[in-house]
This record gives structure tokens, C-alpha cells and sequence, in this order.
């Protein structure tokens, strides 16, 4: 009997060194098979920039491949992140967004910098900059140069003193709208997916708002699961995907051997018969 697709191991929601992971696009696709994930999404902050090296080393494994992006957005003030999944590689709307967010990056970590030295910190930009290389420019490096320097014991904290969002409350309106994102991407032909729901500071009540407007201006699905998430959790995300009639996805939103992130293909269980899963779409 051929594998069913719902019984694949699907990962939709990783990063490289493209972005703020700590393995290549070659070293994660390894990882990835090693863990018997059979479809596969490279999805870095608003970065396409590891997805040729990934794609061809997946097509060495015979690994599914599919293209992907975590795209930086904003809603009502709060920043959101979308993965956009299974687009062309030459995609121009999402080309477009990903450039408009990289130079986004770099006037933001300019005023991230100086906020922190207002909190009697030195100027970190230069060293962030050089720190983040070809990856995307981001907090991740902030909170590096403030572990190595000593500031704080380890990048959590750097990020509960310095860097989280209430921390950095001024740097509102930052991204782009979500609004604007999702219409310019809506006929596009690419899945369109809040990533990790539960992750950020809403209410239930706020969170049905957002995926009222997710799916208004054109978004097609949501993440059940992210990573290691609380059993109860996923229960609430399957139930508002069918609510909203958005199509389920998963992923580990695996960064890297060290810290919170589950392994490459791992996450809390879902029930996979109750929600519409993205990939059973797709050839
Ligand atoms: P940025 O893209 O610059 O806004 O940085 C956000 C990234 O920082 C997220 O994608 C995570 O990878 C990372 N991050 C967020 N919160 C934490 C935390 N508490 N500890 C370590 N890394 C974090
Ligand atoms: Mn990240
Ligand atoms: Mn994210
Ligand atoms: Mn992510």
C-alpha cells in the first residue's frame, strides 16, 4: 500500500545560517533526512538566499522539497510572522517583500542600537553587522554580542532585559502591514500561513480576530504545531484552522543544535484526520 501522505514526516518551518539557524542549508537537509523527514521546507527570516543550496542537496536525498520564507509582518502594532510556502523560485511579489525586509533590518538594528546604548550599553551595531555576515541582520546577534561581552548569561535573558518586544516598545511599526503583505501575495498561487499562533501576546478572543483578517485579505492556512507546544495548545489551533477554514501546517521552527527548538522533523502530536493538512494539496 503506498504511504499515505498524512503519515509523512513533514517539517514546513526551519532556518539556516541564511538567516538566524546555526547549520547550512546542506548541513540542515542532512539533519532532516537523518530524522526521516520525507517533505521539507527551508523557511529563513526574509531569506531565499539558502534555498538553492538546500534544494539541491535535498534533491541528492531524494527529500520532498518545497520553497519557503518566514516573511516579518505587522498587525495592530504587533509584529507577526507569515510563511509563505510552495512558490516559484522566481517568484517576484515575494522577491520584493523579502528585499523591502532586509533593508528594513538594517535601519532597525541602527535604532536597536540605540536603544540600547540609551540604556547605558556601547554602540553594537558595527560588530552586529559584521557578527551577522551574510545571515539576516537581527536581534539573535544583539543578544550574542551582550552574552560574549557579558552583559547577560545567555541569549534569553538578553532578550528578557533588551531585546524582547515590550523592551523594545518603541520600535513599533516596523514591518510591513500584514494587510499589504498578504494582498500583495493572495494571487500568487502560494500557501500563505500564520506561523506559530500561540506565540504571540493575544487573547483568544484577539487571536480569532487575527485569523478573521488572516483569512479576509487572502491568508490559506495556520500552524497547528510549532516546535514543542502544549498538547492543549494544538488541540485549540486544530479547532480554530477548521473554524476559520484554514489548512493546517506544521513545523519545528528547528534553529540549531542549542537552545529551546525541538529536533528537525519533531513537534507535539496533532490529530491529523480532524484538520485540513496544506501539503495533501499539493502534487
Ligand atoms: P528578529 O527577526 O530580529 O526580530 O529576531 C527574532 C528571532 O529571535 C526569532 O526568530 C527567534 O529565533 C529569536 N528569539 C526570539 N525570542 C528569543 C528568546 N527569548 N531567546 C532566544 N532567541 C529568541
Ligand atoms: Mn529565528
Ligand atoms: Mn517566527
Ligand atoms: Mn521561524
Amino acid at each position: 500500500m503506498p504511504e499515505a501522505a498524512s503519515y509523512r514526516k513533514v517539517d514546513l518551518h526551519t532556518h539556516s545560517t541564511c538567516s538566524d539557524g546555526r547549520l547550512s542549508p546542506t548541513e540542515l537537509v542532512d539533519l532532516a533526512v537523518e530524522q526521516k523527514v520525507s517533505l521539507f521546507a527551508l523557511t529563513d527570516h526574509d531569506s531565499l538566499d539558502g534555498i538553492s543550496e538546500a534544494r539541491a542537496r535535498a534533491a541528492e536525498h531524494n527529500l520532498s522539497f518545497i520553497y519557503g520564507v518566514e516573511l516579518s509582518t505587522q498587525w495592530n502594532g504587533i509584529p507577526l510572522h507569515m510563511v509563505a510556502l510552495n512558490f516559484e523560485p522566481d517568484n517576484k511579489a515575494i522577491l520584493s517583500l523579502v528585499r523591502g525586509n532586509q533593508a528594513i533590518r538594517l535601519d532597525r538594528a541602527r535604532r536597536i542600537a540605540n536603544l540600547l546604548v540609551k540604556q547605558g550599553l556601547p554602540d553594537l551595531f558595527d560588530e552586529a553587522v559584521e557578527l551577522a555576515g551574510d545571515s539576516q541582520l537581527g536581534r539573535p546577534h544583539f543578544a550574542t554580542l551582550l552574552v560574549e561581552k557579558g552583559y547577560v548569561k545567555d541569549t534569553n535573558k538578553a532578550f528578557d532585559r533588551y531585546l524582547g518586544n515590550k523592551k523594545l516598545g518603541q520600535l513599533r511599526d516596523v514591518w510591513p502591514e500584514l494587510e499589504d503583505v498578504l494582498s500583495s501575495l493572495s494571487d500568487q498561487g502560494a500557501e500563505l500561513i500564520l506561523a506559530h499562533p500561540k506565540r504571540y501576546p493575544l487573547t483568544v478572543t484577539k487571536l480569532k480576530r487575527l485569523l478573521g483578517d488572516f483569512k479576509k485579505w487572502g491568508g490559506t492556512g495556520m500552524e497547528i504545531v510549532s516546535g514543542n507546544e502544549r498538547p492543549d495548545s494544538v488541540r485549540l489551533l486544530e479547532r480554530l484552522s477548521r473554524e476559520f477554514d484554514l489548512k493546517a501546517s506544521v513545523g519545528s521552527d528547528y534553529h540549531g543544535p542549542f537552545g529551546p527548538w525541538m529536533q528537525v522533523g519533531k513537534f507535539t502530536q496533532i490529530h491529523e484526520s480532524e484538520v485540513d493538512l496544506v501539503w495533501q494539496s499539493w502534487k
